[in-house]
């Protein structure tokens, strides 16, 4: 007996230090993401030239997109013979960030929305070291389609379907044990090949939630701002450490958005009018030009940190918002065009 408590002290000894050193890597990840932003802005360097090949096989063409901390590539894959994309960081930024998102680009290979990693490895271009990852290409994101479709919002006879399947991408990511906390529009994307298919990307900001039991992690107080303000729960917006129902309510902003073209808050930039807009903005008055949401907004707000959302639960509602003369053959609003 004695012996079985003295290794629970322990194990809630080694938890402890491991969310100190979370949060330690959290504050340190929050810096360097200031850093490679300004790093980028200020040298508008390639980290890598057109041309070049990776691990015997990626031919690297042309840059085709950046994020705070990413330069991303088209590829060419001789093996394949088919497009490919390279992201591109540089060496001088947590090297951890990216090691995170290959762990979950590796544990979710094979999985259907999350675009398929092909290699990793480290780049010098000059005296510029940078760590890359070579992954599936996708195509547009939400954001940019819906704004250049005629009334900025997508049909209810895409929106939902499309939002399945993100939903469904997510449910695999946090059945793998991780957190998303940066979904936006702009990180679903179409395939490149496969317009009817819907990517989720980027796995920078990501948090392992589950330990290896499958057990949920302790939430640890006062935690670093995560996300993209626009889309992030009123928990993030408190500070408190982000569990699954965090990435559903971005979820949940997502597809008001995407069907609504706006969400009360668009216009405002001040973080106390957006928190206020949010607070007044729930269930029913959240979903007024979308009733048929109504139920999987109730559904989500109604989670906490330590509930394990009930998906299949959540497919259903999702799918019960499409309209019931539907086919799942019919295009979508992009293929039109
Ligand atoms: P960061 O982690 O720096 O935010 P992202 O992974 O979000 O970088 O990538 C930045 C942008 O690059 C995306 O918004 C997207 O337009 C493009 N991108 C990212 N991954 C791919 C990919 N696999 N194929 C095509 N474009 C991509």
């Amino acid at each position: 007996k004695e012996e079985k408590e003295k290794s629970k002290k322990e194990e809630k000894k080694e938890e402890k230090e491991k969310d100190k050193k979370d949060e330690e890597r959290e504050r340190r990840k929050e810096k360097m993401k200031r850093a490679g932003a300004v790093y980028n802005q200020m040298n508008n360097k390639s980290l890598i030239s057109e041309g070049s090949t990776v691990l015997g096989r990626f031919e690297v063409d042309a840059i085709i997109g950046g994020g705070g901390f990413a330069q991303i590539y088209k590829a060419y894959d001789k093996v394949r013979k088919e497009d490919c994309a390279i992201k591109m960081e540089h060496a001088t930024l947590d090297i951890r960030r990216m090691k995170l998102e290959i762990t979950v680009l590796l544990a979710l290979r094979g999985c259907i929305g999350i675009p398929e990693i092909l290699g990793q490895g480290k780049w010098q271009n000059g005296d510029i070291k940078s760590q890359y990852i070579v992954m599936q290409l996708v195509g547009k994101n939400l954001s940019e389609i819906r704004k250049a479709l005629p009334h900025r919002r997508f049909s209810e006879r895409t929106l939902y379907r499309a939002m399945l399947q993100i939903l469904k991408a997510l449910s695999l990511l946090h059945g793998a044990g991780f957190l998303h906390r940066d979904l936006k529009p702009s990180n679903c994307c179409i395939g490149a090949t496969d317009c009817t298919r819907i990517y989720l990307i980027d796995y920078g900001l990501t948090r392992q939630y589950l330990d290896k039991g499958g057990i949920v992690r302790k939430p640890r107080a006062g935690v670093g701002l995560r996300g993209t303000i626009r889309y992030m729960s009123l928990d993030a917006h408190a500070r408190h450490d982000l569990g699954p129902n965090n990435d559903l309510v971005a979820f949940l902003y997502t597809t008001i958005e995407c069907g609504d073209g706006s969400l009360p808050w668009s216009n405002e930039s001040t973080h106390d009018n957006i928190i206020k807009l949010k607070q007044a903005h729930t269930g029913e008055k959240l979903c007024t030009k979308q009733p048929v949401m109504t139920k999987v907004a109730e559904y989500i707000e109604g989670l906490s940190y330590h509930n394990i959302p009930d998906y299949e639960k959540l497919f259903g509602l999702i799918e019960d918002c499409n309209p019931p003369d539907l086919k799942d053959s019919e295009p979508y609003d992009w293929q039109y065009r």
